[in-house]
């Protein structure tokens, strides 16, 4: 479904992508793990289509996406700092996607209904974005990112600021969703316990590099080199 090919990003001379290259199937879970300005989020945006690349390409279903933009890509992005509408009230954000998609008043109701179910927010669509808590916006900005049931759900640390219980709970509870909806996702998270939980496969990422790509497994007891397994946790 998605394909990188030497995905090159540079900022002030130094590539924060270098010659990037990741397949993605379709209906696979992908977590990118790796220490904090690795390119994690760069490599978000420039699938949705927010980074432009300074060499290498982008391929969506076989199609080059040079040129084509954000908004005619069908991705989801959840960004990191959630960036919610905060003047319009819950429901409202969680339904931006299917508005733009044409999704009828009643349905889109409904759908909010089922999506604010799921995140743990239940009955929450009228309350104002302004006066949740940041955990409670991420939720919020969950629900949105899954309304439009893109055909590639881009995640960027979707958990990171929920407590532990509620993590643990919604991993489990996206796992079920995203097999039974057969979406396909690339998930940024710095948990190695959620990746390993949620994903298919785990992508390790350092210097703009992708150092392993693997199974949970794979990854967990053949660590590539060094650096993988330090990131793991390993003594050496
Ligand atoms: P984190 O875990 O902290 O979110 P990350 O892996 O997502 O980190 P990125 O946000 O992709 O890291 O950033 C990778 C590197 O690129 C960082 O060193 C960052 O400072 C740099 N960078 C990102 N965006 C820009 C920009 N617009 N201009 C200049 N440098 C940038
Ligand atoms: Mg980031």
């Amino acid at each position: 479904l998605l394909s990188l090919d030497a995905a090159t990003v540079r900022f002030g001379g130094r590539a924060v992508l270098d010659r990037v290259g990741l397949e993605v199937a379709e209906h696979e879970v992908v977590c990118v793990l790796g220490p904090s300005g690795s390119g994690k989020s760069t490599l978000l945006r420039v699938v949705a289509g927010l980074q432009p690349l300074d060499s290498g390409r982008v391929t969506l279903d076989g199609r080059d996406q040079n040129g084509v933009p954000a908004h005619r890509r069908d991705v989801g992005l959840m960004f990191q700092d959630h960036q919610l509408f905060p003047q319009r009230d819950v429901g409202a954000n969680v339904a931006f996607g299917l508005r733009m998609h044409g999704v009828a008043r009643r349905e889109r109701d409904a759908e909010v209904g089922r999506l604010l179910d799921l995140v743990g927010l239940p009955g929450a669509a009228r309350r104002a974005v302004a006066a949740l808590s940041g955990g409670e916006q991420q939720r919020v900005a969950l629900a949105r990112a899954l309304a439009p049931r893109p055909r590639l759900l881009m995640l960027d640390e979707p958990l990171g600021q929920l407590d532990r219980s509620l993590r643990e709970r919604l991993v489990v509870e996206l796992r079920e969703l995203f097999g039974r909806l057969g979406t396909t996702v690339l998930a940024v998270t710095h948990d190695q316990g959620e990746a390993f939980a949620l994903a298919d496969r785990v992508v390790v990422m350092r210097d703009g590099r992708i150092a392993q790509s693997g199974t949970p497994v794979e990854v967990w007891q053949r660590p590539a080199d060094a650096f993988v397994a330090r990131f793991l946790g390993f003594e050496n």
